[in-house]
C-alpha cells in the first residue's frame, strides 16, 4: 500500500524532510563516529569484555565481493554485541606477509625476487602493501566497519614478528619444533614448501602410459601402468596386489627398468590397486603421498629425481635438466622407438595443486623446520568439542581435517617478505643458535647472537634465509589482540577471545593453526566461538575467478546503492553457514526494502511523540507482533545470525506493519473522526514500532538508522542504545492472520470492481475482528448497514 496524502494531513509536517535517503550521507555518518570515538574500547566497570578475533584481511589488489559481505557481517557481530550491554575490542589488523605481495611486486615494479636484492625487494613489496592496504581500509569504511582504526595493527610490523618469533624461541625450547629433511609438497612456481593444508586436488588430463618391463631371466614382461614415466630413473620397487591372479607368479621376481637397466624388485602389497591401470604399479621417489608413505614402510632408498626448479637431476641420466613435462614427452618417445609403450590412454587424473599458483606440486625431500601437531591431534579434536560453533554443523569441517593430518607442519619457506625465522648456523658443525626472545632478529642481515661455537670453536655464523609460512603468524592473531606477553592484566581478562569469525575456506588453515598454536603457548583454546561463514558465489552458483570473468567488483555496487543497502542483502541473502549468491538485482531488492524503510519513519515523523495513552486493540495487536518479531530477532543475535534477524524484520516491516497496521490507524493519527486519545494512541504506537524496528536494524543497516534515530529520537547515536528488551513471546498472535486475510480481500473486490481504495465499500465486517472495527471502517472507508 502507498503511504497516500490527503487532505487531513496537510497540517502534519514530516521532521525528516528528505523525499529519499541519500546513501552519500553514509559517508557523513561514518565520519561522525569516527570523529566521537565510539567505538574504541572503553573499559567501564561491570560490562563484559567481548573480544572478536577479526580475521585480518590480505591486501592483495580487489577486495572478492564475498569477502567484503563477510567483514560486513562481523561487524553487525561487533555492533549488536555493544548494543547487548557488553565492551566491546574490535580490532582490525592487515595481513600483510607472505607470497601474494610478492608475486605482486614482481608485476608492479618488473622485478625478480630471486634477482634483486633482498633488502630493495622488501622495500619495494612494502610499498605496493601500503597502496593496497590503503585501498582495503577505504572499503571498510565505506561499508561502515566499525573497528578500531586507531589501533589498526599489521603482521609485518616488528611488535607482531616479535612475538611470531618469540613464540617460535619458547616452542623451539620446549622442543616442540624441529628440522628435518622429509618428502614435502614443493611448489616451483612459488619456489618453497607448502603444507598439506595448502594443496588442493585438481581433475588435469594427462596420459597413462603402458610401459613393459622386462622380468629378469625369464624373458617375460611386467606392464606397468604410470601417469609420471620420466620418474623411471627414481623407481626402486615394483608392486601387484597380492590378490591379483594376474600376477601371482611374478611375486618376488626382479624386473629392469627400461632405459636405466637397474633391478628393483616385484612385491605385493594391498596399495596396488587392481582396477586402476595395468595393476602393476612402479615406486618411485616421488610421485605421489603413496610413494611417500611406502618408502617410508619399507626402508627404500630415496633417488630424487626432481630439484626445487622442477627440473630432472643427474639421476634422470639423459633427460637431466628437462622439466617433468618435457621429460615425460621424451622419455615416452624413446621407449616407443625400443617397442615398449603398450598403449597410451588419456584419462582424468586427481593431481593435487598448489592452492595459491594452481600448479601440480612436486614432492621433493627438502630440510625444513617442523612444528609437532600428530602428539596434540587428541587435544585438538576435544578442544573442537568445547568451541561453539556457528552453525553447529561446520565442527565436522574441522574434525574431518583433524583426521586426516598425517604429518607435523613444515613450517619454514623459501621467500623474502615474510618473518624471518631467527635461526644461525655454525658454518663448522651446522648447529643451531637461537637467540633470547624479546627482540625483533633478521638473521640474513643481522650479527648471530653468539661469538663461538661452543661445540667446534668455530667463529663464523651464519643466518637461516628462510621465513615462517604466514600461517605461523597469522595463527597467533588472538593472542596478539588480547596483548599476550605485552600487558598480562589485559591479556588475563581478555584471553581466550570471545569469537573468531572467518570464511569456511579456511578451517584447515587459519582455524586448525590457531588453535594448535594458541593451545601449545596457553593450554586453552584461543576463543569461546567460532562463527564459520560461507562463500561468496557468483549468480550462477560458481566460484568467481579472473579467469572465468566473473568477478564481480563491490565498489560500484556500494557507490550505486550504498553500504547500508549492500549489508542489507548481505544479511538476509542466505542462511547463516552457507554459501551466498552475489548478485545486483539482489542487492537492489535490498535497497527497495530500504526505501520502503525510510519513507515509513519520513511518514511517522509527521506525528508528534506521546507518553504512553490507552490504547486500541489495533495497537495493542501491532505492539504484540512487535514483542514476538523483537524476540525471534533477539534470538538470531543472540546465535551471531544475522539472516534470522534481517528475514524477521522485513517480513514485519513490509508485510505486517506498513502494509496492515499503517493502514488501520493512518486516518486516525490524522485525527479523521476520532477522538483526540485515540488519535494520540496511534501517534504512541507508531513511535513505539519504529524505535524498535531503527534498534533491531541498527547493527545491520547502521547508518540510515542513526540518521532517523538522531533526527527523531535523540542526541545520542542510536549505537550507545541498548537493544530493545524482549518478552519471551514466541508465537504470533491469532488474530494476526484474520486481519490480513479479511484486508486482502477488501482490497481484491475493489480491484476487482476496479474502484479506488478510498472509494467506498458495502462489506460485513467478521464477528471476530469487531475490536478492530472503527479502523478497518475508515481504512476501507466501509459503508455499513445501519
Ligand atoms: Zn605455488
Ligand atoms: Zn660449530
Amino acid at each position: 500500500m502507498s503511504l497516500r496524502e490527503d487532505k487531513s494531513s496537510t497540517a502534519f509536517t514530516p521532521r525528516i524532510t528528505e523525499k529519499r535517503w541519500d546513501h552519500t550521507l553514509e559517508n557523513r555518518i561514518f565520519d561522525a563516529w569516527e570523529q566521537n570515538k565510539i567505538y574504541a574500547l572503553n573499559p567501564k566497570k561491570g560490562k563484559r569484555l567481548f573480544v572478536i578475533d577479526t580475521p585480518p584481511p590480505y591486501p592483495s589488489g580487489t577486495w572478492h565481493i564475498g569477502a567484503v559481505a563477510q567483514y560486513s557481517q562481523i561487524d553487525m557481530i561487533a555492533r549488536s554485541s555493544r548494543m547487548s550491554g557488553n565492551q566491546v575490542l574490535f580490532p582490525i589488523g592487515i595481513d600483510r606477509n607472505g607470497l601474494p605481495v610478492e608475486i605482486y611486486t614482481e608485476k608492479l615494479y618488473k622485478v625478480r625476487m630471486r634477482e634483486t636484492p633482498r633488502e630493495k625487494f622488501i622495500e619495494l613489496c612494502n610499498s605496493a602493501l601500503n597502496d593496497l592496504e590503503n585501498k582495503m581500509l577505504e572499503i571498510m569504511k565505506t561499508i561502515g566497519l566499525s573497528v578500531d582504526y586507531a589501533s589498526k595493527y599489521r603482521t609485518d610490523s616488528a611488535d607482531y614478528r616479535r612475538l611470531t618469533q618469540a613464540t617460535f624461541i619458547r616452542l623451539w625450547k620446549e622442543g616442540l619444533i624441529y628440522e628435518a629433511t622429509r618428502p614435502n609438497n614443493y611448489c616451483h612456481v612459488c619456489g618453497t614448501t607448502i603444507a598439506d593444508a595448502e594443496v588442493e586436488y585438481k581433475e588435469l588430463p594427462t596420459r597413462l602410459a603402458y610401459i613393459n618391463f622386462k622380468i629378469k631371466g625369464t624373458g617375460e614382461y611386467i606392464t606397468i601402468a604410470t601417469t609420471r614415466p620420466e620418474l623411471i630413473c627414481s623407481c626402486q620397487l615394483i608392486i601387484v596386489n597380492p590378490t591379483d591372479q594376474r600376477y601371482l607368479s611374478y611375486q618376488g621376481k626382479r624386473a629392469v627398468l627400461p632405459i636405466y637397466g637397474r633391478e628393483v624388485e616385484i612385491k605385493a602389497h594391498p596399495s596396488a590397486k587392481p582396477e586402476f591401470g595395468s595393476g602393476a604399479v612402479m615406486i618411485c621417489s616421488y610421485g605421489d603421498y603413496t610413494d611417500v608413505l611406502l618408502f617410508r614402510e619399507l626402508g627404500l632408498t630415496e633417488i630424487i629425481a626432481t630439484d626445487e626448479y622442477g627440473r630432472l637431476t643427474e639421476h634422470a641420466g639423459p633427460y637431466k635438466d628437462l622439466s617433468a613435462s618435457e621429460a615425460r614427452k621424451k622419455i615416452i618417445a624413446d621407449l616407443e622407438t625400443q617397442g615398449r609403450v603398450v598403449k597410451l590412454e588419456n584419462i582424468n587424473h586427481r593431481t593435487p595443486v598448489c592452492s595459491r599458483s594452481g600448479t601440480p606440486i612436486e614432492i621433493v625431500p627438502m630440510r625444513e623446520y617442523y612444528l609437532k601437531q600428530l602428539d596434540f591431534l587428541p587435544n585438538l579434536k576435544k578442544l573442537a568439542q568445547t568451541i561453539n560453533f556457528h552453525p553447529d554443523a561446520n565442527r565436522q569441517i574441522l574434525l574431518d581435517w583433524l583426521n586426516s593430518i598425517a604429518i607435523d607442519w613444515p613450517i619454514s619457506r623459501r621467500r623474502v617478505y615474510a618473518t624471518e625465522i631467527p635461526v644461525w648456523h655454525c658454518k663448522s658443525c651446522r648447529e643451531p643458535f637461537i637467540p633470547l626472545a624479546g627482540e625483533y632478529y633478521r638473521p640474513w642481515r643481522d650479527a648471530p647472537p653468539i661469538k663461538e661455537c661452543p661445540r667446534c670453536k668455530h667463529k663464523d655464523f651464519e643466518g637461516d634465509t628462510r621465513t615462517f609460512d604466514t600461517w605461523m603468524d597469522s595463527s597467533i592473531s588472538a593472542l596478539y589482540v588480547t596483548k599476550y606477553q605485552r600487558d598480562e592484566k589485559f591479556f588475563k581478562q581478555a584471553y581466550p577471545a570471545t569469537i573468531r569469525p572467518q570464511g569456511k575456506d579456511i578451517v584447515r588453515t587459519w582455524l586448525h593453526y590457531s588453535i594448535l598454536r594458541c593451545f601449545q603457548l596457553t593450554g586453552r583454546a584461543p576463543f569461546t566461538h567460532a562463527w564459520i561463514a560461507g562463500l561468496g558465489m557468483d549468480e550462477q552458483g560458481q566460484a568467481m575467478h579472473k579467469s572465468k570473468g566473473n568477478v564481480i567488483d563491490p565498489i560500484p555496487i556500494l557507490e550505486r546503492f550504498g553500504a547500508d543497502a549492500f549489508r542489507f542483502w548481505s544479511a538476509s541473502e542466505a542462511a547463516h553457514g552457507s554459501d551466498f549468491r552475489c548478485s545486483e538485482n539482489r542487492i537492489a531488492g535490498a535497497h527497495k526494502f530500504l526505501t520502503k524503510l525510510w519513507n515509513l519513519s519520513r511518514f511517522i515523523s509527521s506525528f508528534p511523540q506521546v507518553r504512553s495513552v490507552k490504547l486500541l486493540p489495533s495497537d495493542k495487536w501491532i505492539l504484540t507482533e512487535t514483542e514476538r518479531m523483537t524476540y525471534q530477532c533477539m534470538k538470531g543475535y543472540e546465535d551471531f545470525n544475522f539472516f534470522i534477524a534481517a528475514s524477521e524484520l522485513r517480513e514485519f516491516v513490509w508485510e505486517t506493519f506498513a502494509s496492515h497496521y499503517v493502514e488501520m490507524a493512518k486516518p486516525r493519527a490524522y485525527g479523521q473522526g476520532f477522538t483526540k486519545q485515540q488519535q494520540k494512541a496511534a501517534w504512541y504506537t507508531l513511535h513505539t514500532v519504529m524505535k524498535t524496528v531503527l534498534l533491531l536494524l541498527a547493527p545491520i543497516t547502521p547508518h540510515m538508522t542513526d540518521y532517523v534515530w538522531t533526527a527523531l529520537y535523540s542526541k545520542h547515536s542510536i549505537h550507545s542504545q541498548q537493544m530493545p528488551e524482549h518478552t519471551g513471546r514466541k508465537a504470533k498472535p491469532k488474530i494476526t492472520d484474520k486481519i490480513i486475510t479479511f484486508n486482502r480481500e477488501v482490497w481484491k473486490i475493489k480491484k476487482e470492481r476496479n474502484i479506488a481504495l478510498r472509494d467506498p465499500l458495502s462489506i460485513e465486517i467478521p464477528q471476530w475482528l469487531k475490536p478492530y472495527r472503527d479502523d478497518l471502517i475508515k481504512m476501507h472507508s466501509i459503508v455499513t448497514e445501519g
